[in-house]
């Protein structure tokens, strides 16, 4: 039996680990079935536990974008971690670190690292309050930013795919400060902030959405929304956990010439390690502790063996800048050769893609918000994520994620994965 391992080691964790994961997206059931333990991983390839290999195409769901265990990344932190792994007291690597990522990122001065995507996004928006005296936030139906309280509220990815978009547990109190409105739609936003008048401290995005499918904001949406918040003194938060140093440099500012105020870290800034930051002008970070009085604290946050990590990463990029449109090009590749297939076996789709961010939908009618990334084929999707397992392709096991590729891939891999999907359909 081709999963015969990994079905027994799933059977034993879900003794001891709620749902066998400790994040509830890899337990597949988004698309039925058990999920496949990984014994281990190099460069394009994920190795399970029953000898199977894959082309992988979520890279720890982002974090990986040179592959897995590249060499100058493992050789960092092993050095690293012979010199001890944490001291709770400053090291000059966190500088390092810090300073390699201003240069890179445009319209920052100053950043905070933490230890997650969750806790970057949770800290920006506390700063955000604190910074404006203010206490609403609008997000957008369908972005997801960690799963603190403030954001589980209609969140995409993960928390759509389990059907409880506003999760038990979040209080009435904590989500009243939470406006919603859809992406791509202007108007919407307009009205919110008429009816809330001087409340509003932030609004909240990812600048190209990654938790609905890959979705593309419109010029005038993006453009919309920086002049609404200068105008009426709220602060632009994007949360480039996802697009970050994935998009380029500089991330989706950079790719849409648009700044923002505050924006928040996650997945590739860590290299794998458990690494998110926050960063802003030196005037807005001024305003957090222990310059200011916005509390934001971490035992482990800035700690040695997490910053080689980043910094090793962060100086490979920046040192090959190709990299990105190395990345943007096979996935343009990918994204032409599953379009051909799909058309020529007469299976209904869309396909969105920014850069590297790419994913699948099987529905008629174009993607650009939420609602719209809701109307896909779920049979449809399941029985391709399948096919394509069992093909050694792995997927997102969610029709709501996008796919991320990493530049260990190879156009060989490209064109296996995509006569896989002629073999599926
Ligand atoms: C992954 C993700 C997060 C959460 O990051 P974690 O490290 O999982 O807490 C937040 N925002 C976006 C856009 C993400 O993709």
């Amino acid at each position: 039996m081709r999963y015969q391992r990994s079905s027994a080691l799933f059977a034993e964790a879900k003794k001891y680990i709620p749902g066998g994961v400790n994040s509830p997206v890899r337990a597949f059931q988004a698309v039925g079935g058990e999920p496949i333990f990984i014994k281990e991983a190099k460069g394009a390839y994920l190795y399970d536990e029953d000898g199977n290999r894959y082309i992988d195409y979520i890279a720890s769901w982002g974090p990986l974008i040179l592959g897995h265990a590249h060499q100058p990344v493992l050789d960092a932190v092993i050095e690293k971690a012979k010199k001890g792994t944490s001291f709770g007291i400053p090291t000059e690597i966190e500088t390092e670190l810090a300073k390699l990522a201003v240069s890179m990122v445009p319209n920052i001065d100053k950043i905070r690292f933490v230890n997650s995507g969750t806790e970057a996004c949770m800290s920006a928006v506390r700063l955000a309050r604190g910074y404006t005296g203010k206490d609403k936030i609008i997000k957008f139906a369908g972005c997801y930013h960690g799963h603190s309280d403030s954001f589980l509220i209609q969140a995409g990815s993960g928390a759509v795919t389990f059907g409880s978009p506003n999760s038990p547990g979040v209080t009435q109190g904590t989500a009243q400060d939470t406006l919603l409105a859809d992406y791509n739609d202007l108007e919407g936003v307009k009205t919110l902030i008429a009816a809330n008048k001087d409340e509003i401290a932030a609004i909240i995005l990812e600048p190209v959405a990654g938790n609905m499918g890959c979705i593309i904001p419109t010029n005038e949406f993006i453009k919309g929304l920086r002049e609404l918040c200068t105008k009426e003194g709220i602060l632009l938060l994007f949360d480039e956990v996802m697009t970050g140093f994935r998009l380029g440099k500089g991330g989706a500012q950079e790719a849409l010439n648009i700044d923002a105020d505050i924006v928040m870290f996650g997945k590739v800034i860590g290299g794998g390690l458990p690494v998110g930051a926050f960063a802003a002008r030196a005037e807005i970070m001024g305003h957090l502790a222990p310059e200011g009085p916005v509390y934001q604290a971490g035992t482990l946050s800035g700690n040695p063996l997490a910053m080689s990590a980043g910094l090793a990463m962060l100086t490979e990029l920046n040192t090959k800048p190709e990299t990105f449109t190395s990345l943007a090009d096979k996935t343009a590749f990918l994204q032409k050769g599953i379009e051909e297939v799909l058309t020529e076996k007469g299976i209904t789709h869309q396909i969105n893609r920014f850069g590297s961010m790419i994913s699948v939908h099987f529905c008629d009618e174009p993607v650009v918000d939420f609602k719209s990334s809701t109307r896909g084929n779920n049979d449809t999707f399941k029985k391709y994520f399948h096919g394509m397992l069992d093909q050694g392709i792995y997927l997102p096991p969610s029709a709501f994620e996008s796919y991320f590729l990493n530049d260990a891939i190879s156009y060989a891999d490209l064109e296996r994965t995509i006569e896989a999907v002629g073999k599926v359909f």
